[in-house]
């Protein structure tokens, strides 16, 4: 138990019914084998490819023998995403799992920066996201707002053709620009103007830091980029400095524990520093990252988090507030996310 005070055990009914926050959830990593294989039918050149990735996680579970592993998987599904349509599909049976976890919002990256690559039209496939999201999002009461992101890797040019769409989309509901995949090849340096970029055009903005490579990348997001959250920031605890850092500016970390183990980046759930960042005082959420590529959900995360550190329901309480704070929403909708808060606590404890 990390917190002291208004102590009390928790339970997976208790999370089941805690109504959640997600902000660190990848659209192309949410489609669960089911709806790859549907995808797949049309397309006889990945349908093989397909089968023998599902197989193998039947066969060895959710494990990459490395980070360069998962990418290719990753980069398998965006390919099996072909249309507009393909997209929206994704996109309702996303919303669908998230209603069945108690989701009451989240915030879905869409890899712009991987639809320029595939030189597919990022017009045409946001409104189609956009309204599949829409249609699910009314009919299941959760709500969207979309971040668009660009892959490190590719460089400057479109990271800012990112920027330009996510801009045109604002009133769509794109509220923030990130960037994730290779830090190593697309340090923060290439990145401040675009940065600066983003927030001229009124979004916020997250980076992937300090998943592959060490705290300087985490520090390098939070003073060149003025990034306002930081994707994972794993490797925060070898430096305290980089600690100090984000617990002085109320940096939030977007913790995704399966998904370090998933990809070899920590050995076991119980090396993972989530306890550390608790400890610390920083702002910490837990999220789900591509839940279908690593068998979890942002539930599941929350349950094997509970079970594996001895988390009390404080603690719960404390990430999922966290979480409505820093959200890329405007404080009215904040206030009504904690308010659902505030009332399922009162249900339970009054
Ligand atoms: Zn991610």
């Amino acid at each position: 138990m990390l917190s002291k005070s208004l102590s009390f055990p928790t339970s997976d009914d208790f999370i089941a019914k805690l109504p959640k926050v997600e902000l660190h959830l990848h659209l192309e990593g949410s489609v669960r084998p089911r709806t790859l294989r549907e995808l797949a039918r049309r397309k006889s050149r990945l349908r093989e490819e397909t089968e023998s990735w599902i197989a193998d996680r039947e066969r060895l579970g959710f494990r990459y023998r490395h980070f360069q592993d998962f990418l290719e998987a990753f980069k398998l599904v965006s390919l099996l995403l072909e249309t507009p349509q393909d997209y929206a599909l994704a996109t309702t049976h996303l919303i669908e799992a998230l209603a069945a976890e108690n989701v009451r919002y989240a915030e879905i990256t869409l890899a712009a920066g991987v639809l320029l690559w595939k030189k597919q039209p990022v017009d045409a496939v946001f409104e189609a996201v956009a309204e599949a999201a829409a249609e699910a999002s009314g009919r299941l009461g959760v709500r969207i707002a979309w971040i668009m992101d660009a892959v490190r890797q590719f460089g400057v040019e479109p990271a800012r053709q990112v920027i330009k769409w996510a801009a045109r989309f604002r009133e769509h509901g794109v509220v923030g620009f990130g960037i994730g995949g290779d830090e190593g090849k697309g340090p923060a340096e290439m990145y401040v103007d675009i940065y600066r970029e983003a927030r001229d055009r009124g979004l916020h903005t997250t980076a992937h830091a300090g998943e592959t490579v060490g705290p300087h990348s985490i520090r390098a997001a939070v003073e060149l980029l003025e990034a306002e959250r930081i994707g994972h920031g794993i490797t925060a605890g070898e430096d305290a400095g980089v600690i100090a850092l984000l617990g002085e500016r109320g940096i939030a970390l977007e913790i995704c524990p399966t998904s370090n183990v998933a990809t070899g980046l920590i050995a076991r759930w119980a090396d993972h520093p989530l306890p550390q960042f608790l400890q610390a005082g920083l702002a910490v959420t837990l999220n789900s990252d591509d839940p279908a590529m690593f068998g979890t959900s942002v539930q599941e995360e929350f349950r094997r988090a509970a079970r594996q550190f001895a988390l009390g329901g404080e603690d719960i309480l404390r990430m999922t507030r966290d979480a409505i704070r820093v959200a890329f929403l405007p404080e009215d909708q904040k206030a009504r996310l904690f308010e659902e808060l505030r009332t399922c606590w009162q249900r339970r404890y009054a």
